[in-house]
């Protein structure tokens, strides 16, 4: 269907193509006929013209020389010297004219300009005497060519009859027009190529022609009379006319006003033509080349086209399975995004969605459950509302980090406070990632409540740094605890003592008790000692019966003091027994000072340990002081 469409069109193009170049052709054609057709118009109306023209000045002439002789009192004088002199003067300025001549009433030649003697030849049988003497006498006439009887040559004969007073034909003055002078006229009028004339009297005898075998020389031969061919008009024209002997074509036909005298003008089209013909082989290498160059041209553009429409159609399948899966995909993440929703609602953690600005999207039942909000209250809101204040605000810093990719978790298990819809705060274990959702990318936070695990790890680290039987600080924790203290006072050069305690014969305690019994008053003896200390003050058990304190901001005389005041709790102290009674112990104390030459806790521990030695030897429940190698027992303060 296609395919006849553009066949089709291209013949319709071609056709019109050649349709209009053979116009143009035709009008070049048409053109060409019209100028010549206007051209013979104008030859025709000049030589019609000038024809009558000469005509007219032989009429002239004969009539002047009619009008001299009639004045003269007799025909007699036709044979006068006179006369005769009057014809040469006057055949002197007719050129037209082959002679002029004067013809008797009898019909009998009288003068003639061209010779002085003249027979008397009879020319009363001639058409021009004829016309005269049947009565139309006073006219004009002008006949057919004749060939003269004198000289034998081809004329036109001119007359006019001249009368006498009673009206009655005195002379005839006769004159021949020489044809060839005519013809010479017409060729001097520069006829176009290709173009026949011919000159007629009204009767359509020619009498002189141009371009016609049959003419002047042969006036009555084959087409001498060309009256039957000429248009009743006085002016016509055409393309292709026939009003001469030959093949028909442009011409134009003129008929005079005053004689008659009919010209006629044809041209051979075939000359005309010529020209224009010798063209035409350009034309139809023009139609050729540019039917060829069309035909070329609509082939490659049907190509083109159809090049465009499979491309097009390409595309198009491309297209549609491109939408298709775009429209699959879509489903899927409509689908995994469904799923996702479901995992999340179902999830028994909490967990919130919140977009790039952190702006809660999701709130799951868990996350309900765990801060007391429900999804309504807090859809649409900043997520900072969870957290304490200060939390929030590292919050935001993460999610700056987080967004621009949108690709990173912003953290894993990290440990963050939350914030209850009741303002209480509670520890929570966050672990955030990135999914895409609805076209964008959102944070999905999965939150776990740690309250029970901090608790649970509270008290795995107080168990692993106290005494587990009294409950104050074991060696390990007092010894990290107290070298970070010694550290402190070391750099601000501040006082620092320590203390070492020790109950005194405390194996009796056992060996008379139970080790039981002794546990008890290991329990009362920290008790006690933790009493009488400071809160920035640290005690620990070292092992066994020993313990220690660590005193910062304390010089020796308050170490001293507090060492007394200590071993006096323990002296009062009594700690019951299931049997009722009471059971009351004492301690020794060892102080060591941080000072020069003492520089770190395990020196100063050392030098407790030896004023300890000294109050156990000094005989116990004392405080000692060791000052550099001598020991200085202190007396016991008043009690
Ligand atoms: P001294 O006045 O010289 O210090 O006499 P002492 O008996 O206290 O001397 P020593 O240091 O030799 O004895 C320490 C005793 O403390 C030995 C041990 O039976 C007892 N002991 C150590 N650790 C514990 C404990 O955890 N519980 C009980 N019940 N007794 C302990
Ligand atoms: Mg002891
Ligand atoms: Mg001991």
């Amino acid at each position: 269907m296609q395919r006849l469409k553009w066949i089709a069109a291209s013949g319709a193009i071609l056709l019109a193509y050649n349709a209009a170049l053979g116009g143009l052709a035709w009008w070049q054609r048409s053109d060409l006929l019209g100028d010549s057709a206007r051209e013979a118009v104008v030859v025709a109306e000049i030589l019609a013209e000038e024809v009558e023209n000469s005509i007219d000045r032989a009429d002239r002439t004969l009539s002047g020389v009619g009008e001299v002789l009639r004045a003269l009192p007799s025909t007699q004088g036709l044979h006068d010297p006179y006369a005769h002199r009057l014809l040469i003067r006057r055949h002197a300025i007719s050129p037209a004219l082959r002679s002029l001549f004067l013809v008797g009433p009898d019909g009998t030649l009288r003068n003639s300009s061209s010779t002085p003697e003249i027979a008397p030849v009879d020319v009363g049988d001639r058409d021009y005497f004829k016309v005269h003497t049947k009565g139309g006498a006073d006219g004009f006439f002008i006949g057919p060519a004749i060939k003269g009887r004198i000289d034998g040559n081809w004329l036109i004969p001119v007359s006019r009859a001249v009368e006498d007073r009673f009206g009655r034909i005195a002379m005839v003055v006769g004159g021949s027009l020489i044809p060839e002078a005519i013809e010479r006229m017409i060729a001097s009028h520069r006829v176009p190529d290709g173009f026949r004339v011919a000159v007629t009297l009204r009767d359509g005898s020619p009498i002189a022609c141009l371009g016609l075998p049959s003419c002047a020389a042969e006036p009555d031969g084959s087409g001498a009379n060309l009256a039957a061919r000429f248009p009743d008009a006085e002016q016509a024209t055409g393309e292709f006319v026939s009003y001469l002997p030959g093949e028909a074509g442009v011409g134009a036909f003129v008929r005079g006003g005053q004689y008659g005298i009919a010209v006629a003008v044809q041209a051979d089209n075939e000359q005309i033509l010529r020209p224009w013909k010798s063209k035409l082989h350009l034309v139809l290498a023009l139609a050729v080349l540019g039917s060829a160059g069309l035909a070329g041209g609509i082939v490659a553009l049907h190509h083109q086209m159809r090049h465009r429409r499979l491309a097009m159609a390409q595309l198009e399948q491309v297209n549609a399975s491109l939408e298709s899966k775009v429209a699959e995909r879509t489903k899927d993440l409509a689908e995994s995004e469904e799923r996702m929703r479901g995992f999340i609602m179902a999830a028994r953690d909490a967990v919130v969605i919140i977009d790039q600005h952190g702006i809660i999207r999701e709130f799951n039942p868990s996350a309900e459950e765990l801060f007391g909000y429900s999804a309504a209250e807090v859809r649409g809101r900043s997520v900072n509302m969870l957290m304490p204040d200060d939390n929030a605000r590292k919050h935001d810093g993460h999610l700056e980090k987080g967004t621009p990719s949108g690709q990173r978790a912003i953290g894993r298990g990290r440990e963050m406070i939350g914030l209850r819809k009741n303002g209480s705060e509670f520890p929570i274990e966050l672990t955030v990632g990135t999914h895409p959702m609805g076209g964008d990318r959102v944070h999905v936070g999965v939150i776990r409540d740690i309250t029970e695990r901090k608790a649970n790890e509270d008290t795995l680290r107080r168990l692993a740094n106290t005494d587990g039987l009294t409950g104050v600080l074991n060696r390990r924790s007092f010894t990290e605890e107290g070298n970070r203290l010694f550290t402190l006072a070391e750099r601000h050069d501040r006082d620092l003592a320590v203390l070492m305690i020790d109950a005194d014969h405390f194996k009796s305690v056992n060996d008379t008790h139970g080790h039981d019994i002794g546990d008890v008053v290991l329990k009362a003896l920290a008790r006690e000692v933790a009493s009488v200390l400071r809160t920035t003050d640290i005690f620990g058990r070292l092992g066994g019966e020993e313990f220690a304190a660590l005193l910062p901001e304390t010089d020796p005389a308050g170490a001293e003091d507090l060492a007394w005041k200590v071993v006096g709790a323990v002296r009062g102290l009594s700690v019951p027994l299931p049997d009722g009674s009471a059971l009351k112990f004492t301690v020794s104390i060892g102080i060591g000072c941080r000072r020069d030459g003492v520089s770190s806790l395990d020196a100063v521990l050392k030098e407790a340990d030896k004023a300890l030695y000294v109050a156990k030897q000094s005989g116990r429940n004392r405080a000692v002081r060791e000052m550099s190698s001598q020991t200085a027992d202190v007396p016991a303060p008043p009690t």
